[in-house]
């Protein structure tokens, strides 16, 4: 089963359609990292809704996750703060988007584990994401075959 990722940042005090393009990016570029990507945006709560009615959805979103991916700008956000100490306290791990690439995490498209750094491109075994070393020996594998036309 996929790690599920909760996508958390500033959304009030800035253009609501950024935020959602945003946050849409953030979203696609877990899922190419192997995971499954949770958008508060799809809370289900009405956009005018009460502030406390979409903390309320959100960290129950959150809660459910096994990490949580704070989007820039986040410090500037009280429900993020919120977010990344309800986050910390339940044991999320936590992932920072300008983290420089020795603490960047994937999962692995083929063995599903987890690892830190940058993946191999996955092809022909995949169509996406990242795979770990261990697997990428099985592409190259898998690659050398196909280029003898077994
Ligand atoms: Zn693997």
């Amino acid at each position: 089963m996929k790690k599920k990722v909760y996508i958390s940042g500033a959304i009030a005090h800035y253009d609501l359609e950024e935020r959602q393009a945003a946050f849409q990016m953030a979203a696609m570029e877990m899922e190419r990292r192997g995971f499954e990507a949770v958008n508060p945006f799809e809370n289900g709560v009405p956009q005018d809704a009460h502030w406390m009615e979409h903390m309320k959805a959100d960290i129950a979103l959150l809660v459910g996750c096994d990490y949580i991916y704070m989007l820039n700008g986040w410090e500037l956000s009280k429900g993020a703060k919120l977010e990344l100490d309800v986050a910390s306290s339940c044991g999320i791990k936590v992932m920072f988007q300008n983290q420089n690439s020795d603490e960047r995490e994937y999962a692995c498209c083929i063995c599903g584990k987890t690892f830190t750094g940058y993946g191999h491109n996955p092809y022909p075994i995949k169509k996406g994401g990242e795979c770990c070393p261990e697997c990428n020996k099985q592409v190259i594998a898998t690659r050398k075959q196909l280029a003898k036309g077994e």
